[in-house]
């Protein structure tokens, strides 16, 4: 656990590579070659790159739903 520093609820982040701004959707995805049926990986995008990282993931087969946050 992070030590937690006074600031309140931790904004969270786009999981796009270099992009550091604030996400505004959640994007549920397995692989089912990797991940069994009980596991669920989250994604978290901004409106820039949600399109782009769900289509990622859909494109292979992995991506689950998308749900904004
Ligand atoms: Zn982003």
């Amino acid at each position: 656990m992070l030590p937690l520093d006074g600031s309140g609820a931790e904004t969270p982040r786009c999981s796009a590579k270099g992009c550091r701004r604030g996400a505004t959707e959640d994007l549920r995805w397995r692989n089912p070659r990797v991940h069994d049926a009980s596991r669920v990986k989250h994604w978290l995008a901004c409106p820039e790159h949600a399109d782009q990282l769900a289509d990622f993931l859909a494109r292979r087969g992995f991506l689950l739903e998308r749900e904004a946050i």
